[in-house]
Formats: structure tokens, sequence, C-alpha cells
């Protein structure tokens, strides 16, 4: 199966949970392009994924100097350290993986002296892993009541990486529960924050996902294969 075979099928797959859901709204492909070449994420994009997902940043670097990405928006979806925020900010339209009020403060710092404003995501460690990098739940509140303060970025929405399912269905109750809390967060009208992307599911569990709400799912083995 071709890259575009593989996304018309998880176009396919995608908008048959979403009428199982009952949803009217639209769900974005986010074509999770780690380890895949310059050629094949152009191809993905010719295909029609709605944006590309890098995980580390100097992958990133290099597809960007190949013009890899033209023609669709670019996500920054891996662990960020502090010292490399320099090379994301102004560069991708949406940083999914902020994860600490640290984090915040750094991106608006160097989005400012760019006199840029740059649209983050907050990742949230929704099952409490101590091998994930997501903010805790505890920890949200404080990152929301931050991005008041803050002129050099928006907060758009949550992410996060449940644990991987070992049998179909397992990572739904997680969805659930990341749906509660945007859905929670929207309502209480933080400054300068808007719940407008809720990030979540991938190749195996991405129907799920969309069963729950999520309104970005980031998929990598269902469109390019087994990563190597
Ligand atoms: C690799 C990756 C994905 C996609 O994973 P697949 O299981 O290959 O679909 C999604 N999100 C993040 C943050 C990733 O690193």
């Amino acid at each position: 199966m071709s890259i575009a075979d593989n996304v018309e099928e998880i176009r396919r797959r995608m908008e048959a949970a979403r009428a199982r859901a009952g949803r009217s709204d639209s769900v974005l492909l986010v074509a999770a392009t780690k380890t895949r070449t310059a050629d094949e994420v152009r191809q993905a994009i010719a295909a029609g994924v709605d944006a590309c997902g890098e995980n580390r940043i100097q992958e990133m670097t290099e597809k960007l100097s190949a013009n890899a990405y033209v023609d669709a928006p670019l996500h920054f979806i891996g662990t960020l350290q502090k010292h490399k925020v320099k090379y994301a900010v102004g560069s991708v339209q949406l940083i999914e993986s902020v994860n600490s009020p640290e984090l915040m403060r750094e991106i608006d710092r160097l989005a400012l002296r760019r006199q840029t404003v740059q649209d983050v995501l907050l990742e949230i460690n929704i099952a409490g892993e101590s091998t994930k990098s997501g903010a805790g739940r505890e920890q949200l509140e404080e990152m929301l009541c931050s991005a008041g303060q803050m002129k050099g970025l928006r907060v758009r929405g949550l992410m996060a990486i449940p644990p991987a399912a070992q049998e179909p269905g397992q990572t739904r109750p997680f969805f659930a529960q990341m749906y509660k809390l945007f859905v929670d967060t929207a309502s209480k009208k933080y400054d300068n924050v808007t719940m407008d992307i809720l990030s979540m599911g991938m190749s195996g569990d991405f129907e799920d996902a969309i069963m729950e709400g999520a309104t970005a799912v980031r998929i990598g083995t269902a469109l390019f294969g087994q990563r190597i």
C-alpha cells in the first residue's frame, strides 16, 4: 500500500468513528513523521494530511532545510528541552508537548524576542506514568493561570499520550478523562487560553480517541508502515 492509499484508508476510518460518535465537527490528521524521509513527508502532504508532527529538533531542522513541509503546518510533538526551544519557536505552527510552567516561560521569552506569538498545547500525563513527559494533572491549573501573564504564547488546547493498549479499547478511559479535562478547562475561561484542540490517539487507538472527542490524531505507523 502506498502512503496515499494509507491516508485514504485512515481518513475512511476516522470518518466512520466520527459518524459513530455522532459528531459533526472535523478531526485533524497529523502525520507523525519521526524517522521518515523528506520524500515520505512530501508524499503524505500530497496525499492530504492536515499537518506534520516531528519529535526531534535535529531531525526537524534537517527536514526544514530540505523543504519537506512546504504546504502543510508543522507541529512539534516530542519532548522539548529548554535549550532547544529556540529551534521550535516561530518555526512550527504548534508546539503540542508543553509540559511545565518553566517551558512555557521559555517559549514566551523567545517568542517575545522574535515578535511572534507561539501557539501551544499543554501535554498532560493522564495516566500518571513515571516514564512519560507530560505535566501532572495537579500542575495544569498553575500552567493555565500563568498563560494569562504571557504575550508570547497562546494556549490552544491539550495533548496526551496514554499508555499503549495491550488489548483493544484499553486506552479509551484515558481519552474520556482527557475530554473531561478539556471541557472543564474550556468552561473555566482562563485568560489567553482557548480549548480548540484536543490532540490524542495514535495508530493503534485513534478511533477510540475520536469516539471520546479528539479533535486531532497523530498517526505514524498506520500511515508510513513500521519504523525501523
Ligand atoms: C510516534 C508518535 C505518534 C504516532 O505513533 P504511531 O503509533 O506510529 O501512530 C504520535 N504521537 C507522538 C508524540 C509520537 O511520538
